[in-house]
Parts: structure tokens; sequence; C-alpha cells
């Protein structure tokens, strides 16, 4: 897949929740994005002085042939919050924005298998997508830390698989919620796999469980870091990777 830049036009924006925000774009080059990648990312190019753009990853929360959702968590105030989350906050229609992408979604490998899925509102995109994609005999739990139960999103899911939402109102000063939620549970010998996005120091906690403790290789596990408190992206994707190293060498 050639990842290329393309060209967006605000359509229409909304919040979803109180702290959820979504940015619905169109335009030509949104028709004529390719099919299949609801799930998958977008490197959002944000407009600052001059030339001059910051990069900002993404999910594709719902793509059809006119369009494409984004839905960006909200956090703080919107004058303290980050160069992404402000742009989607005063975007209008007819603003464009340009995009690269799209990345590779990262789906349940099975459509009836038992999971463990946890993950935050930056998560919660991605997540939706993969719980829309699975039959009626999939199972397991998934753990979702929400800021505020009126975040709490009216999902559609298979009749064995629970959801559980974790209210924490400050994102990222609880890393151990979702891991102590985890490790709340019976083990389940059936697991097909589990699926973690989520705060670096949370999905730190979490992969100290679940490979370390749980001892789930990669064929049973795909764990992310989506952000980091007190760093903008450009620095979390410098730690993320030197994190990666660290393991990889482990
Ligand atoms: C593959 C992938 C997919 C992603 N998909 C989504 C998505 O669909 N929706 C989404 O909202 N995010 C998503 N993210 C996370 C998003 O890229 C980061 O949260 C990003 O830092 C937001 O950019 P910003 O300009 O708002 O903040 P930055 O300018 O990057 O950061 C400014 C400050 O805000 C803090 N911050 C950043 N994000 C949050 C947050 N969520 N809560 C609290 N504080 C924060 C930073 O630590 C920093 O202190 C995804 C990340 C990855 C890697």
């Amino acid at each position: 897949m050639v990842k290329q830049m393309r060209n967006f036009q605000v359509v229409e924006t909304g919040h979803v929740t109180p702290n959820m925000f979504r940015v619905r774009f169109g335009g030509p080059e949104a028709s004529e994005f390719p099919e299949g990648f609801a799930g998958g990312y977008l490197k959002l190019r944000i407009p600052l002085e001059g030339d001059a753009v910051a990069v900002r990853t993404y999910t594709i929360r719902h793509q059809d042939r006119d369009g494409i959702d984004v839905d960006f968590a909200l956090h703080g105030d919107k004058d303290a919050a980050g160069l992404a989350t402000r742009w989607a906050l005063d975007a209008q229609p007819g603003m464009s924005l340009e995009a690269g992408g799209p990345g590779q979604p990262k789906p349940l490998p099975a459509a009836d298998g038992h999971y463990v899925i946890a993950g935050d509102m930056t998560a919660l995109p991605a997540i939706s997508v993969n719980i829309e994609a699975l039959g009626p005999g999939a199972s397991g739990d998934v753990f979702l830390e929400i800021q505020h139960e009126d975040d709490i999103q009216d999902l559609a899911v298979p009749p064995n698989l629970r959801l559980h939402w974790l209210v924490n109102p400050v994102p990222g000063s609880r890393p151990e919620l979702l891991a102590d939620a985890v490790r709340g549970l019976d083990w389940p010998a059936e697991l097909t796999y589990a699926w973690v996005a989520t705060e670096f120091e949370a999905m730190r906690n979490l992969r100290t469980y679940l490979r370390g403790e749980c001892g789930l290789g990669p064929d049973q596990l795909y764990i992310s870091s989506y952000w980091k408190r007190g760093l903008v992206e450009d620095d979390h994707r410098t730690v993320k990777s030197a994190d990666a190293q660290a393991e990889s060498a482990a």
C-alpha cells in the first residue's frame, strides 16, 4: 500500500460524548480513499505558523464512500490541550487538512474468539471498530478508561463480550487502573488474543502483566502506547521507539 498525502475538507463537527469530539472529513480526495481502513490510522498535518506542521496520529473511526470520521479524545481546557485537539475544536465546515496514510488497522484475529481488550479514550475508536467486526460467538472482557460516565458509548457488542467502563477524570493520572482491572479477571484458559492501546505508563503496567506474568507472545498480544502523559506526540514517539528497542533486546 502506497501511503500518500491527501487533502480533506471538514464537512461536520460535533461531540460524540462530552470528552469525545468527531470531525467528519469529505471532499474528492476523501472519496478516493482506499476502502477497508476503518481502525487504521491517519497522520494529520496540523498547520502551525508559516509552512510548519505538527504531525498527529488519529484512527479512522468510520469510513464510507463520502468520507471519514475521526474521533478526538479531549483533554483538559481547550487552551491547555494539544495542537490536534485544539485544531479539531476550532474546525469549521469547508476548512481543509492534509493527512498521510492510511496506516494498517490492528484487527482482532478471529470473529468468534475469546478476548481481553483494554484501552483509554484514545483507543476507543480502534476498539469500537474491532468490536463491530466480531461475530455473535465472540466472548471476553473489554476494559475502557473514560473521563466521565457520560463518555460511555452505546457499542453493539456480542452477548458474551462484557464491557467494563472505568472512570478516571484525569487521563494518564492512574496508570495502574486498567492493569488492576485486567488482573482482577479469572485468567481465561480459552484466550484467543489480548489487545491493548493506552497511555505509555498504563501500557507498561499491562505489558508487565500480560507479557511478563501471563507469558503472552506476539501471536496472542497486540500492545501499544498511543500517547505519554506530559509529552507531545513527537517526544512520545522517541520514548516509544527506545522502549521497543529495550524490550526486544531484553
Ligand atoms: C496508532 C494511534 C492511533 C491513535 N488514535 C487516536 C484517536 O483516534 N483519537 C485520539 O484522541 N487519540 C488517538 N491517538 C493518540 C493521539 O495521537 C495523541 O493523544 C496525541 O498526542 C494528541 O495530539 P495533541 O496535539 O492533542 O496533543 P500533543 O500536542 O501531542 O500533546 C500536548 C499535551 O497533551 C497531552 N496529551 C496528549 N493526548 C492526551 C490525551 N488523550 N489525554 C490527556 N493528555 C493528552 C500530552 O501528554 C502533552 O502533555 C492515537 C495514537 C496512535 C499512536
